[in-house]
């Protein structure tokens, strides 16, 4: 039986696995959720013995199941190949007491790899499958790594064009410079005179706007999500922390059905979503430990269960979690209110005009899954150079954000279940940060020469991602203020 999915704002409309991924969002401007969460029909003494590969397969039939076997490993294979370092595609590194998961080995070297590589696949294929003539224009509002993701997955892809809008002060140095350079025909990429949430509500009215939508049709397009709003990012990211546990117990550092915590760096909520669906398909996860940094509205949401994002938007060296509106928190709170998508859209309606909503003390209940917590630059900081004195580990800030957090969780709940650490970003990716916690005497030095630095200190090689950007060519120089994102799409796709 196919599992259907269903707009978190509408309890009516159903669609098929590649309906949701060719709409991204739902018109009603709602995300599409599975009708439920289906479990795992493997054993994990079989997961233990398969490829990254094998896994991704396992995990996602169950939830593309209008997918055939042939497409499906057809776009995994086509996704998790030479693109990334490491055979193994996300390898687990143990640092000190914890256990790295390292989701920066694709192409861009951040973890929204694990999902954008597959997604032109799960994309193009969806096309084909609904008979979609139009060119797909996939439109993406980035804080800075599901921009270069993105844009490096759909590359030259036929039948797609890309639009990247990006925060112009808002993104590292590396960050932009990965994007600006990008090659290929079909790329777009614009700086934006705004922050991440500018950028992000920008391309949500472009999506919501109808008018829009009929000059696109009648032009041959049609738009659609790489946002990780997009189930097609979602549920790749479910596969790693299958993949993860099973590889814990095969390497003997858990018992069978031992129950581990799971820390995530959070921004716009999808990756610690993930984990929080690996759960209910059945992966032992007890905790799953939100971390954020300055920019905390989730912790406040956990402990207090008001969301406001009324606050000041603080720049930060994790930039891709300066967040104050997590898209994807909508979908947990639609499950805690009982897939009640009219309770749904009243507390979205809440967010849109008042900017904060308060949940009722039965959702809240519903929330023991999961813990808050958050670091400071400081903290952020101090988490780099002491993992790095005393273990020889370097990470990048949005890591050590969660790795911060983690700690501060064991100490203070005296909770030392076996916890993963979601490891996000090379550290070659921040490398400004990540070497001026570890030493002051880096400050004055320019970014590209602390990149050979780097290189001795971790002892890891310069990725290619970083070196093919010391002589690239810069081929977007386009800006625009957050209420010419329309008229930029349109000159850009020459309508
Ligand atoms: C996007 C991103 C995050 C946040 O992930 P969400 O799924 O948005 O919560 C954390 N770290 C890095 C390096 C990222 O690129």
């Amino acid at each position: 039986m196919n599992l259907l999915y269903k707009s978190t704002r509408n309890a009516q409309h159903m669609v098929t696995a590649s309906e949701a991924i060719l709409k991204g969002l739902a018109e009603d401007g709602g995300l599409f959720v599975p009708v439920s969460v289906p479990k795992l029909d493997v054993s994990m003494e079989e997961l233990k013995e398969m490829s990254y590969q094998e896994t991704a397969y396992a995990v996602m039939k169950q939830f593309l199941t209008d997918f055939t076997e042939e497409e499906l490993k057809s776009c995994i294979e086509s996704a998790y190949d030479s693109k990334f370092d490491t055979e193994v595609i996300a390898p687990l590194v143990k640092v000190g007491d914890t256990y790295h998961l390292e989701l920066f080995h694709g192409a861009t070297i951040a973890f929204k790899d694990m999902a954008l590589s597959i997604l032109p696949h799960l994309l193009t294929t969806s096309a084909k499958k609904n008979h979609v003539t139009h060119d797909i224009v996939i439109l993406t509002a980035t804080s800075g790594d599901t921009g270069k993701a993105a844009l490096a997955g759909f590359a030259d892809v036929p039948g797609t064009r890309i639009i990247v809008f990006y925060p112009k002060n808002g993104v590292s140095r590396v960050q932009e410079l990965q994007m600006v350079t990008q090659k290929g025909d079909n790329t777009a990429v614009v700086a934006i005179h705004g922050n991440f949430d500018n950028a992000q509500t920008g391309v949500k009215a472009l999506f919501e706007d109808k008018e829009l939508e009929q000059e696109l049709a009648e032009r041959g397009y049609q738009f659609s999500s790489a946002n990780s709003i997009n189930i097609g990012r979602l549920v790749p990211q479910v596969v790693y922390y299958v993949y993860a546990y099973a590889k814990l117990l095969q390497n003997e550092e858990i018992s069978q059905d031992e129950k581990i915590n799971v820390t995530v760096p959070t921004g716009n909520f999808g990756n610690i979503l993930a984990a929080y669906y690996a759960k209910q398909m059945g992966v032992p996860i007890e905790k799953l430990i939100c971390a954020s940094n300055e920019n905390k509205v989730l912790f406040d949401f956990f402990k207090t269960g008001t969301y406001d994002k009324n606050r000041e938007f603080v720049l930060t060296s994790s930039p891709s979690m300066d967040i104050l509106i997590s898209s994807n928190l909508e979908r947990l709170i639609y499950t805690i209110a009982g897939a009640d998508a009219k309770k749904n859209q009243e507390l979205m309606a809440a967010l849109k005009t008042e900017g904060k909503y308060e949940i009722t003390r039965e959702m809240k209940a519903q929330l023991s899954d999961f813990e808050g917590g958050f670091a400071t630059e400081e903290d952020t900081r101090a988490a780099i150079r002491d993992t790095y004195n005393s273990t020889g580990y370097v990470m990048d800030p949005h890591t050590a954000v969660a790795s911060h957090v983690c700690r501060a969780y064991r100490e203070s709940s005296g909770d030392h279940t076996k916890t993963l650490v979601a490891s996000t970003a090379s550290p070659y990716k921040f490398v400004k940060s990540v070497m001026t916690a570890i030493d002051g005497k880096y400050e004055s030095k320019d970014e590209f020469a602390l990149i050979d630095e780097l290189e001795k200190l971790s002892g890891t090689p310069v990725p290619h991602a970083i070196e093919e950007l010391q002589n690239a060519q810069i081929l977007h120089t386009r800006e625009c203020d957050t209420d010419q994102m329309k008229e930029t799409v349109k000159e850009i796709l020459g309508i």
